[in-house]
């Protein structure tokens, strides 16, 4: 093999392909920190959702550059990639605010899978729903159990579903008492990379590998060029199923 058809270009990291701020970046940045000090002035306790995604990592390091009192709080699904978890011990090793981890209740994920089958999500929705109910939503109502607010890390631009995302959500003041913030609702994608790269925050490699969204291992797969944002997510189901109950509102 001659050395020029055996050269193999290096794979780009996901900041080297995505971090291009808009043009209007560092208005959008000030106004985040303006929200998420208001946010932490005027609506304790609340609290940061993380799936140590993208968004996520960005909203934190802000939390902790800004000195805010927000804890933060991870579901650990018991089934999440190994690279998330690897993620996770190092953000609460160098956090400033703490780390919170709700882990779902031993006993209703053993008699899922004993009764269900561990596979069984890929067999209907409700199957899928049932386990997403059991190691997300249970956690989460624990998670914002006594808490006047969070924080949320949705974008309109990853799908079609949180297009009209709101910055402040009011929707769950009513029946929940509690204020979501969405503080990156007009970030585009490159802007989320641009502070990443800017500010050298720590992320999920699997983001090199082609995952714009990652959740649990068995849910979510990369995804190729020209595919949607969040197609890599129960990319069996239909677009309209696509949530896990997390930010579903209301009817
Ligand atoms: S994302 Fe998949 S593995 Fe994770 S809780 Fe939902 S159904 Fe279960």
């Amino acid at each position: 093999m001659s050395e020029v058809s055996a050269f193999k270009p290096r794979p780009l990291s996901a900041t080297e392909l995505h971090a291009k701020p808009s043009a209007d970046y560092a208005t959008k940045l000030a106004e985040t920190q303006a929200l998420l000090r208001r946010a932490a002035a005027e609506f304790q306790p609340i609290t940061q959702a993380s799936s140590l995604g993208a968004e996520d990592v960005v909203i934190t390091h802000l939390i902790n550059a800004l000195a805010l009192d927000i804890p933060v709080f991870v579901l650990e699904t018991g089934r999440l990639h190994a690279e998330t978890l690897a993620l996770l011990e190092r953000t609460e090793a160098h956090s400033r605010a703490p780390i919170e981890v709700y882990r779902p209740r031993h006993e209703a994920v053993i008699g899922f899978v004993r009764d269900q089958g561990q596979d069984s999500i890929y067999q209907s929705i409700e199957l899928r729903k049932a386990c997403c109910q059991i190691r997300k939503m249970e956690p989460l109502a624990r998670a914002l159990a006594g808490k006047k607010a969070w924080i949320a890390c949705l974008r309109r631009e990853q799908s079609k579903a949180r297009a009209e995302g709101p910055l402040i959500d009011e929707s769950e003041v009513a029946t929940k008492g509690l204020t979501k913030f969405n503080p990156l609702a007009n970030w585009s994608w490159g802007d989320v990379w641009h502070y990443i790269a800017e500010n050298r925050v720590d992320y999920n490699p699997l983001h090199d590998q082609f995952f714009p969204s990652i959740g649990c291992a068995p849910c979510t797969r990369a995804i190729s060029l020209g595919e949607e944002f969040r197609a890599g997510r129960w990319w069996w189901e239909d677009e309209s199923a696509k949530e896990c109950g997390l930010h579903v509102k209301p009817a």
